[in-house]
């Protein structure tokens, strides 16, 4: 057995609980079922699973889909995702219908020694994510029952405190499972003394959420290249009309903050100068128009959807010459092909890096991913976009701390 879980001592006959990050894009068809479109959180989350049942343990696995309110929806049931994550082990993978009732117990009664079973969506109950610690308390103790110890591997949420990421450690014996460890130690190597030049790329639509760690990076990276949604926060900051481009009003004072410690701090803040527009946001029905405008030039009622083919090639030569680069968001909404070149150029000169390269993001990596790259051509793709964030903005992350206490 190996010495990871060596704190939870002899595992064959436990009941394990792991909480997974399982929360993966589905897409939805009418007659009901539904497909995974990018089963890489999945595909992540095996090591772990795989160690434990192989040690004999009976293996309780609990995750989050989506974003239901609290109660059961059937769109956001994880059942699809159990039967992909029984493909991917080579074995039956049980099934409850709920996530504490009576289908949990009788699933994981029924165990066997080796046996993995899966629980319905963690957050069709209000406790999970309660910012009430009785509460929350209250759904653990509940979860908490049905296991003997509990492996925290669900990297994509050990940001959050939440009953199955923190509470439940509080309440069984614990550790970290493979996925969280490797994640935890890549990350911070790029926070201690990573080697130069760092290069960071920050895009996709979380324009708020990711403001935060370009405080952080200030004082660390060298360069930090803006694309995706983030730009037209910029842009604006610095005067530019930009359209019915993404735009975050409220954070204009902050990003002009940036700009100008940017420049205090010998820090190069890398925006487009050109962006792909388009009069509407890409939808089935219409055929995309793209055309490439000056960054300052963002026609009134255009959208900015990608960054244009000089910025491409510009941020391109950027990374190719790091010696680290962490990058977390597409540069466009690369969804449509017409609006992914700026992203594919991103990707591929990550690949062209002579040192230590770093994705984070589940869109990010689903975008590695649908426009055709080896994984193994990244140094790490991360399963956890604001994890990765947080943990690179220094900030002690929940999930983690409370493992390490
Ligand atoms: P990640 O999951 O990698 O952290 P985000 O969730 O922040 O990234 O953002 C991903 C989304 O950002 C994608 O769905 C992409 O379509 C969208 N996006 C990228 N550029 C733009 C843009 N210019 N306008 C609107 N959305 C954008
Ligand atoms: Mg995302």
């Amino acid at each position: 057995m190996a010495s990871r879980f060596e704190s939870l001592g002899e595992l064959r006959g436990k009941r394990v609980l792991v909480r997974s990050d399982l929360n993966v894009p589905l897409d939805r068809h009418e007659d009901g079922h539904s497909t995974i479109t990018d089963d890489g959180r999945v595909r992540a989350s095996v090591p772990t699973i795989r160690e434990l049942s192989e040690a004999g343990a009976r293996v309780i696995v609990v995750s989050h889909l989506g974003r239901p309110k609290g109660e059961p929806e059937a769109r956001y049931s994880l059942e699809p995702v159990a039967r992909r994550l029984g493909e991917l082990l080579g074995q039956h993978v049980a099934f409850a219908s709920d996530t504490i009732g009576p289908s949990a117990q009788k699933t994981v009664d029924a165990l066997q020694d080796g046996d993995v079973a899966v629980l319905e969506n963690v957050r069709f109950d209000p406790g999970e994510t309660s910012k009430d610690d009785d509460v929350r308390g209250a759904f653990a103790d509940q979860l908490a029952q049905l296991a003997d110890c509990f492996v925290s591997d669900g990297f994509g949420v050990v940001h959050r405190k939440q009953a199955s990421v923190y509470d439940v450690a509080l309440r069984l014996p614990h550790a970290m499972g493979q996925l969280v460890a490797t994640e935890i130690e890549v990350l911070r190597k790029l926070t201690v003394d990573p080697e130069r030049p760092f290069v960071v790329v920050l895009g996709g639509s979380k324009v708020s959420d990711k403001l935060g760690v370009i405080d952080h990076l200030l004082g660390k990276a060298d360069r930090l290249l803006i694309g995706g949604g983030m730009v037209f926060t910029f842009l604006a900051a610095q005067g530019h009309e930009v359209g019915r481009s993404l735009l975050e009003d409220d954070q204009l004072d902050t990003v002009r903050g940036y700009l100008s410690r940017a420049e205090e701090s010998g820090v190069r803040i890398v925006l487009p100068t050109d962006i792909v527009v388009d009069n509407e946001f890409p939808s089935g029905d219409r055929e995309p128009q793209p055309r490439v405008v000056p960054a300052g030039e963002i026609p009134s009622d255009g959208l900015g959807l990608d960054i244009g083919p000089d910025s491409a090639r510009a941020f391109a030569s950027e990374i190719t010459d790091a010696r680290t680069v962490f990058w977390n968001g597409p540069m466009g909404v690369f969804e449509t092909p017409a609006f992914a070149d700026g992203t594919r150029a991103v990707a591929q000169a990550l690949t062209e890096v002579d040192g230590l390269t770093v994705v984070g993001g589940g869109d990010s990596a689903a975008a590695v991913r649908k426009l055709g790259f080896d994984e193994g051509a990244f140094g790490h793709i991360s399963t956890g976009g604001g994890a990765s964030l947080e943990l690179l903005e220094g900030k002690e992350l929940p999930g983690i701390a409370v493992l390490e206490r």
